[in-house]
């Protein structure tokens, strides 16, 4: 007896004949709105009788919108396994998420071979498989580097480009029957996808037995591999099923018919009568259901210092560890590569609350994760626990307040404002965090006409360091919310931010692509310019040192926050006057085309960046020759300067954690040798006047004072006694160490 405590799923198996072309897409939609989870076609590439079943699955995958897809099963023999793999990835980025891969080793060797296809004995029906699997699986895995290599017996694969990845986890299916078939799939996938009419009484427990044995052997919990089953209408009823589930342990049924009234019966009824009797019978049984499965290899890749069992339920059931197929995704953040021992992802402000406790009964390092975008702020660890809000991920408008969960991203954000006719400006990139940038300041493309984003946080939800969850803003928490807004890394986990939107419809975005040669002169030119322009106007400029020998070049982009393309045009002119233009254009776009989100995966890739900045009044001449001879000399190969003036300064200093108020420009850049670049920002700093927490990666105690000069830190200290007095929050420029360190 064997039930693996699968959630139950109920598919069709329909027939891609291409007499009537459309007849098995109206069947599919069918078996979508008779509530069925999966549709899936056979695949005989031979058959002139059947349409081509990738591009049928292609077809459906566009004419439904909730049901999974699959073949049953994919002719590996005709479909070589690099392309399998981009085409599986294709459909499931198109389908968003709903394609999975049942895969079939081969039959009907004569039609193969007529096609120009291999004829091969069952031995090496397995070793084919085998290797498709191992091919199609690095194919996917865009998270390491280099290319797809296989020197097996059926493949050769030599160097082929990785990627894409799939929008998810695909799971790869075998419609297999003999043993050494059964070991490789409990080594290897992810179901097994039998027809009930080639196997005999016992099969399936002997089967099962195999690969359970297997996938044993191979470190995996038998319970990794889904048991399938298809089946016709003449078994397709509760009794007949009932047993196969719970004593045979099949959780998916697929009916193979293509009769409207049958597929119409087993969605509508069979279907929900028998997930209805499997339910009441686990729960007579005791039968644990819907645990994540984690077999031996999985389990021993788990890090000291954390108490894995002793998760909460609901944390645990979402969480990933490094022995999980999620975890080349979750591990590290855009400018750090991460190795951390579990990451939480917590889906309400209580959840949080629970993720905050149990990792600090832990003894291993914390980090606070949103976009994962941080530079000052280590959003990943090193054995240690990370607490990932991605999931809290909503924005919700009403009127002109918006209320956004800190794990979404800002061009997700400008994406929703927009149909409002609203927007709230961040940064110059889509895919940052709202979590990290509202709680620290946010210099963006809207900036001298409308302020920070934190200039327009209303209140915040947080979970402090001892777990209460509470409401920050001018009247609750008033020096909470005061610290929130520009030092909130420090103080406490953000779960909701509400924001007051302004109107902004189309914008003018302007590039233009200088001759940097004259690079300090040009400086001087572009920064007063900026300063003396309308505050529709936020232009940033991106230096590049030239490479192997040509000159250096300077990026403008400037975006003008109106529709009225004459006054933009009256205001960008003069910028084409600062240096020789080698191209320039200007376009009238949505807010949101310019900060469009990308959602692309994390995988690191930088050891430790090396990123600082400093603010300025003006752009004078003592300190462009610094910023230029850090350009000549290649220790600032990349620098950008963003206008920060404007509405910013109309806040008083004292009404916020960020209290620079009076600069009109930040300049950071990056650099690659420590030392150089250190000596080169030593003496930059001499030209500067304060410093933006969230483009520094130089954690010494001189920054906190850069940062939070004067009152701002000695404030920021007693409110950090208040808050987090033992110094949970210790990821993003500390502010009690260092500081005591300072007086020490
Ligand atoms: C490519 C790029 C472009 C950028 N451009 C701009 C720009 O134009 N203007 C600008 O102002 N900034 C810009 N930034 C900097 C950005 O604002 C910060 O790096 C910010 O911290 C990223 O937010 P995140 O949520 O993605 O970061 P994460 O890596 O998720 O978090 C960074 C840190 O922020 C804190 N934090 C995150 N979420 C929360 C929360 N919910 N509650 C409390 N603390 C939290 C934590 O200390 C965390 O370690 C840019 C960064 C990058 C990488």
């Amino acid at each position: 007896m064997a039930d693996y405590g699968h959630d139950l799923v109920f598919g069709t198996f329909l027939t891609p004949q291409n007499a009537d072309p459309h007849a098995p897409v109206v069947l599919a939609q069918l078996s979508e709105r008779a509530g069925l989870d999966l549709v899936t076609f056979q695949d005989h590439p031979y058959q002139p009788a059947f349409l081509d079943t990738w591009t049928l699955l292609s077809y459906v995958a566009a004419s439904t919108e909730r049901i999974k897809i699959s073949g049953n099963v994919i002719n590996l023999p005709l479909r070589p396994p690099v392309l399998l793999a981009r085409q599986a990835a294709s459909l499931d980025l198109l389908s968003g998420g709903r394609f999975e891969l049942g895969l079939g080793a081969g039959a009907f060797w004569d039609a193969i071979v007529a096609m120009g296809g291999p004829r091969r004995s069952p031995a090496e029906a397995v070793a084919s498989m085998s290797e498709a699997i191992d091919i199609i699986r690095t194919t996917w895995d865009a998270s390491r580097r280099g290319g797809v290599f296989a020197d097996g017996e059926q493949y050769k694969i030599r160097g082929a480009k990785r990627g894409p990845e799939p929008a998810h986890d695909v799971s790869i299916w075998l419609g297999a029957l003999g043993p050494r078939m059964l070991r490789l799939l409990g080594e290897k996938a992810d179901g097994w996808l039998p027809s009930l009419s080639n196997l005999k009484p016992g099969d399936l427990a002997r089967g099962n037995a195999i690969i359970d044995e297997a996938a044993a052997a191979a470190g995996r919990d038998p319970r990794e591999v889904r048991r399938m089953l298809n089946i016709t209408a003449e078994t397709a009823t509760v009794d007949d099923l009932l047993p196969l589930a719970l004593g045979d342990g099949v959780s998916a049924f697929i009916l193979a018919s293509d009769e409207p009234g049958a597929i119409q019966v087993w969605g509508e009824e069979i279907a929900p009568e028998l997930r209805e009797a499997v339910t009441r019978e686990r729960r007579a049984a005791g039968t644990p259901t819907g645990e994540v499965v984690r077999g031996p290899k999985a389990l021993a890749l788990r890090r000291e210092g954390i108490a894995y069992d002793a998760l909460p339920p609901a944390l645990a059931a979402t969480a990933v560890e490094p022995g999980d197929k999620a975890y080349p995704k979750a591990r590290s953040t855009y400018m750090r590569s991460g190795a951390p021992g579990l990451v939480l992802r917590p889906g309400t402000a209580a959840e949080v609350a629970e993720a905050l406790a149990f990792a600090r009964r832990q003894d291993v390092p914390l980090a606070v994760r949103s976009g994962g975008h941080g530079i000052s702020g280590r959003s990943t660890n090193d054995g240690g626990i990370v607490i990932d809000l991605a999931r809290l991920d909503s924005v919700d408008v009403s009127g002109t307040r918006v209320r956004v969960g800190p794990g979404t991203s800002w061009g997700h954000v400008a994406e929703s404002l927009a149909p409002h006719g609203l927007a709230m400006s961040s940064g110059d990139f889509g895919d940052v965090g709202v979590g990290g940038l509202a709680t620290a300041g946010g210099i963006g493309f809207l900036s001298r006409k409308f302020g920070l984003t934190i200039d327009h946080v209303t209140a915040a939800e947080v979970v402090l360091a001892d777990g209460r969850i509470v409401r920050a803003d001018a009247r609750e928490n008033p020096d909470l919310f005061w610290a929130l807004r520009g030092a909130g890394g420090n103080f406490g986990i953000v779960t909701a931010f509400e924001l007051d939107a302004y109107p902004v419809g189309d914008v003018v975005f302007a590039q233009m692509l200088y001759d940097a040669s004259d690079t300090s002169a040009l400086l001087e030119r572009w920064g007063k310019l900026v300063e003396a322009a309308p505050r529709e106007l936020t232009s940033f400029l991106y230096l590049f040192a030239g490479r192997r020998g040509s000159a250096p070049a300077a990026q403008a982009i400037t975006v003008w926050a109106d529709d009225d393309t004459d006054a933009a045009v009256d205001a960008l002119t003069p910028l084409l006057s600062v240096a020789p233009v080698r191209q320039q254009q200007a376009q009238l776009l949505p807010y949101p085309a310019i900060v469009a989100p990308s959602d692309a995966a994390h995988y690191g890739g930088q050891a430790d960046p090396l990123i600082s900045n400093g603010l300025a009044v003006h752009l004078a001449p003592d300190l462009n020759e610094v910023i230029a001879d850090g350009l000549r000399s290649g220790v600032t190969p990349w620098i950008a300067i963003r206008a920060a003036g404007g509405a910013v300064n109309d806040v008083d200093p004292g009404t916020t954690a960020y209290p620079h108020r009076h600069q009109n420009f930040n300049v950071s850049s990056v650099g690659g040798h420590r030392e150089l670049f250190r000596e080169h920002w030593d003496e930059l700093r001499r030209h500067l006047d304060g410093l933006y927490l969230s483009f520094e990666t130089d954690q010494r105690p001189e920054r906190l004072r850069d940062a939070f000069p004067g009152d701002t830190l000695t404030r920021l200290r007693e409110l950090k006694a208040v808050y987090d007095p033992e110094n949970v929050f210790s990821q993003n420029f500390p502010i009690a160490l260092p500081v005591d360190r300072l007086h020490g």
